[in-house]
């Protein structure tokens, strides 16, 4: 008897081990994001679409794909759609333009591949890709860039492509509040504090693990809503809004600025590899840092054994994660 109970719990506790293991985990960025604010529509709209990034993730593992393929196919469903502030429907500069960021990073061998304030490349996760596998190179911005993904056969589109009424409204609104700061280029303490809410949203990142234990990790974004002076965020530093090593693969959303003075990812991936913090609390101090600063957002995190970590400091995060068995949930408020 008790060696059937040991049987069974044993038992109990690999089933329950399976379920927990996590392959794919994306965000869709982290805002005020309130019920609130949401028609039922919007928020069935968002729910789909993370899940078909995450269904689209899942079968590239499925098949035995790398954890960069799945990646790649989680964001480019995420940067298609006007929801995100990546690739269409991205945020606007201060020039009213749609400067995009994105990142890519392998951890089988820290490969990393970057491009920045791009405006004419449909999806810019491909371009960070191509960096990453088809150039000698880390990073690449603005002109150089889209004449590297032109030449990688990759897609270029209008500038035209990438705008949306609500995040023209949004520059304007943003602006409004600007003038009344009345110090154009002054520091933060100048500005309203309603000046500074919601000017980041919707940047999106993913990080899977393949069947042969392999992280990766990728954001994409347009930034931040009224950015100026060729303005560069946290997503795509490495390791500071995206980075994948051996162990855990990280993928941030927030107030960039707060992620590059951390080096959020590779400080996440510090405390995982030196201090044997799990994800969960590794993620949690390094949020809580940049909290202390002043900043916020969110991030992800995924170990090499399935752990997942989803954290944020704002009301709330547009997530999801799928399991090996093919388990997708989504979540959008705390
Ligand atoms: N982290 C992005 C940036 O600062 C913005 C965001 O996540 O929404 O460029």
């Amino acid at each position: 008897m008790k060696k059937l109970a040991l049987f069974l719990t044993f038992t109990f506790s690999l089933f329950f081990y399976a379920q927990k293991k996590y392959v794919v985990v994306i965000h869709g960025g982290a805002g005020t994001i309130l019920k609130k604010d949401m028609t039922p529509e919007l928020e069935k709209a968002y729910e789909d679409k993370l899940k078909e990034a995450l269904t689209k993730a899942y079968e590239k593992i499925k098949q035995g794909k790398s954890s960069v393929e799945a990646v790649e196919a989680a964001i480019v469903v995420m940067e298609d759609s006007p929801l995100f502030n990546a690739g269409k429907g991205a945020v606007f500069t201060s020039e009213g333009k749609n400067e995009l960021d994105a990142a890519i990073m392998y951890g089988k061998d820290k490969s990393a591949g970057a491009v920045a304030g791009v405006t004419v490349v449909k999806n810019p996760i491909k371009a960070a890709i191509a960096v990453m596998q088809k150039s000698e190179h880390v990073m690449l911005i603005s002109k150089g860039a889209e004449l590297f993904a032109q030449m990688k056969g990759l897609e270029i589109v209008d500038p035209s492509y990438f705008w949306t009424k609500k995040r023209w409204d949004g520059l304007q609104k943003v602006k409004e509040k600007e003038l009344k700061a009345n110090q154009p280029n002054a520091f933060r303490a100048n500005y309203p504090e309603s000046y500074w809410v919601d000017r980041k949203f919707g940047t999106v990142g993913c990080v899977a693990l393949d069947k042969e234990g392999n992280l990766a990790a990728g954001t994409s974004t347009g930034g931040m809503t009224n950015k100026k002076f060729g303005r560069v965020g946290d997503a795509p530093i490495i390791g500071a809004g995206t980075y994948a090593d051996k162990n855990i693969g990280f993928s941030g959303t927030g107030w960039g600025e707060y992620y590059i003075r951390t080096t959020a990812a590779r400080t996440v991936a510090a405390k995982y590899e030196y201090q044997n913090k799990d994800v969960k609390t590794a993620t949690e101090e390094v949020m809580k840092e940049i909290e202390n600063m002043g900043g916020d957002g969110g991030m992800i995190a995924l170990d090499k054994n399935g752990n997942v970590a989803m954290t944020f400091n704002t009301a709330g995060m547009y997530r999801g994660t799928v399991n090996e068995n093919g388990e997708i949930e989504v979540e959008i408020y705390k």
